[in-house]
């Protein structure tokens, strides 16, 4: 639909390795014939579901596929010009750095490559503004998480406010939130910014009691954050107080299996709190779906109008980790747009 690719938009939660789209698959497919990895491997189609550890083993295929400089910058640069073909004005790509003895990857290398993409497009013309958020996968545990901190600090220093904070991710059902607290109060107290997948899955409430005391800056996906803590207070009142917003991912969510439908997404939960939600993909190349895709389903699936749908993509400005600056410039492009495309 035109409506949805015109309509201006932020994307604030996207896996870089999720995100590659099928034509770059083919790329790193044809570099990399012998690890015999089909299509099927990659991407969850149309009507398919997985469960959320199936969905943790695509990654792991994918990242078989990016294991070199190389395959990174290509994927990056991939990724962001697909974002922005699609009308993402802004963009917060996140990822986990990886190191690899065989090809000699090493974790800064990967973050510096990244952003080596970032600044490549924004030469090119790219019509897009892209940060990058560091991700620390939970299965690496917390000796990794405080690592990948102090890297995440000193890029936040050399580059130019493109690093803007941290994501914790990973499957959601190994570790505890509570060996990361160090870690993640110590990138708080430095100044980055912390985006952190809270109860993705029902087991995760003690952890998102503990969590949101830090609090964090948003929340990913937030799936059952409705459930009862017990005696204290609610998490959603947590959530409410702070007025944390919640990055909500549609599709993801149905086709990892932890939502039924997509009219049983939590977002009309919390979209009727008048709680600030942004739209957002998670991993459009595994899901198959793009931003304009998920915002038009959000709109079919709760009967929403295109002025609402335009309101959506205008406040999720405000949720980003970007200086006060660039918010104003959104604002701007978002106000030029509106007569012609609404
Ligand atoms: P990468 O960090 O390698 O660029 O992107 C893939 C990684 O993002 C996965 O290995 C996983 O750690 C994280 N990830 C992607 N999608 C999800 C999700 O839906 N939930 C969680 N918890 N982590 C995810």
């Amino acid at each position: 639909n035109d409506f949805y690719r015109q309509l201006p938009k932020v994307e604030l939660h996207a896996h870089l390795n999720g995100s590659v789209s099928s034509e770059t698959i083919d790329k790193l497919i044809a570099r990399k014939p012998h690890l015999n990895i089909q299509h099927s491997m990659t991407a969850i189609r149309s009507g398919q579901r997985r469960t959320l550890e199936e969905c943790f083993q695509v990654f792991k295929v994918i990242h078989q596929l990016v294991d070199t400089e190389e395959d990174i910058l290509m994927v990056a640069k991939d990724v962001i010009k697909e974002f922005a073909d699609d009308g993402v004005k802004y963009l917060e790509l996140r990822s986990t750095p990886r190191e690899d003895p065989k090809t000699g990857m090493t974790k800064r290398r990967y973050v510096e490559t990244v952003l080596g993409a970032i600044r490549q497009c924004k030469e090119e013309g790219v019509d897009i503004d892209v940060r990058f958020l560091v991700a620390i996968d939970r299965r690496n545990g917390a000796e990794v998480a405080m690592e990948t901190v102090r890297l995440a600090e000193d890029f936040m220093l050399s580059s130019d406010g493109v690093v803007v904070g941290l994501d914790l991710s990973g499957d959601p059902t190994v570790g505890h939130g509570r060996d990361f607290l160090p870690a993640l109060q110590r990138a708080k107290n430095g100044g980055l910014k912390l985006a952190l997948h809270l109860s993705e899955v029902s087991s995760q409430a003690d952890e998102s009691e503990l969590l949101l005391d830090l609090p964090p800056d948003r929340i990913g996906h937030g799936t059952f954050l409705r459930t009862e803590a017990g005696d204290t207070e609610s998490l959603v009142e947590k959530v409410r107080r702070n007025n944390v917003p919640l990055e909500l991912c549609l599709t993801s969510n149905v086709k990892g299996q932890t939502v039924p439908s997509y009219d049983k997404h939590h977002f009309l939960y919390w979209y009727k709190l008048g709680h600030p939600c942004v739209i957002c993909t998670d991993d459009k190349g595994v899901f198959c779906t793009s931003l304009s895709q998920e915002y038009q389903l959000a709109a079919s699936t709760f009967d929403l109008s295109r002025e609402v749908m335009w309101d959506l993509s205008q406040k999720a400005i405000g949720c980003t980790f970007a200086p006060l600056s660039v918010k104003e410039q959104l604002e701007q492009t978002w106000a030029e747009l509106k007569p012609r495309v609404l």
